[in-house]
């Protein structure tokens, strides 16, 4: 028998993680996957849960000036259909699951689950989001480097819930998000690259690039794209295997049911590849303006 708590609110379900420490329960397209037995046999689910994907204080996708802000318990479904959401996240979002998947499966699910291969938490990383964490007593913002450690481990405390992601507001030139998986959809990714840049005048200002499924977290390098700031993207682009080196040092895939190490560490560095690719257009538009 497993206790399971259903707080009529926030505030209840906060006093129910101090006081109990019950595991959050979303749309459950995880944990049921992960609790499942033998078929037709009930789940083994081993502490108490709090439910909380019915929290519609928590579903909720707003913007100021500075930041998208994504109430914890949106589903996939609400995420890919709101215009205010960042492209790159939308389509990622798009491409997870299915749509009946989607339609239970919530923000923080793919956050908490801290799986190398959450799509969501590639892009997340991508685009310098920050995760809110709230107990009774406080909050925090995370990046999602800060709080996902390693494959299912996070910082979170167990008075801890997400309650929200904030995305800040950047102005890009170029977008570019893949998904390496065994088919279009229902298919956990073997690979996923989300990058963005943004070129003016034929200088790179910004770029961000995030590897997912390559290493036990998502791969950012905040010192190999502050290298590649401030270059002229012409120049950037016959220095590439220079990057991609770099890139390649990071890469510490697995083999699994789902792809090879080998397959991985390639369609990464192909992906990120395409992505620089991208910045030859730029060359070529200078080119034809000078
Ligand atoms: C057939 C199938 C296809 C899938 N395809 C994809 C895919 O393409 N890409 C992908 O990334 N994932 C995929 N998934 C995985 C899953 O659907 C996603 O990770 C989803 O976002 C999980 O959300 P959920 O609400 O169902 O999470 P749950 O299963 O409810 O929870 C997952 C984890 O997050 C924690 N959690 C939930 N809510 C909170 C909260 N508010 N605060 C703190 N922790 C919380 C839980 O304790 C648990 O550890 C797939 C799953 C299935 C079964």
């Amino acid at each position: 028998m497993v206790e399971v708590f259903c707080p009529k609110s926030l505030e209840e379900a906060l006093s129910i993680r101090a006081e109990t420490a019950a595991m959050p329960f979303s749309g459950g397209t995880d944990l049921m996957v992960r609790w499942r037995t033998a078929p037709g046999v009930l789940p083994e689910v081993p502490r108490p849960l709090v439910l909380l994907g019915h929290l519609k204080e928590l579903q909720y996708i707003t913007e100021n000036r500075e930041y998208v802000t994504i109430g914890a318990e949106t589903t996939l479904t609400d995420i890919c259909r709101s215009k205010a959401v960042p492209v790159l996240l939308r389509t990622a979002v798009c491409q997870m699951a299915a749509p009946a998947l989607r339609n239970l499966a919530v923000i923080a699910g793919n956050i908490g689950n801290a799986s190398p291969a959450g799509d969501a938490v590639c892009v997340l990383a991508a685009l310098d989001a920050l995760v809110v964490l709230s107990s009774a007593s406080a909050q925090r913002e995370l990046t999602i480097a800060q709080l996902i450690t390693g494959p299912g481990m996070t910082v979170m405390q167990s008075d801890e819930i997400i309650t929200e992601v904030k995305i800040p507001k950047v102005q890009r030139t170029h977008l570019f998000y893949r998904k390496v998986g065994t088919r279009r959809a229902n298919a956990l990714s073997k690979l996923s690259v989300c990058a963005d840049a943004l070129i003016q005048d034929g200088i790179i200002s910004e770029v961000r690039i995030a590897a997912g499924a390559a290493a036990p977290v998502v791969i950012r390098s905040h010192d190999i794209e502050s290298q590649m700031q401030s270059m002229a993207s012409g120049e950037l682009i016959q220095q590439k295997q220079r990057f991609l080196d770099a890139y390649d040092g990071l890469i510490v895939p697995i083999s699994d049911q789902r792809s090879t190490a080998a397959y991985r560490r390639r369609s990464a560095l192909n992906l990120i590849s395409q992505f620089l690719d991208t910045f030859q257009q730029e060359v070529h538009s200078c080119q034809q303006c000078c």
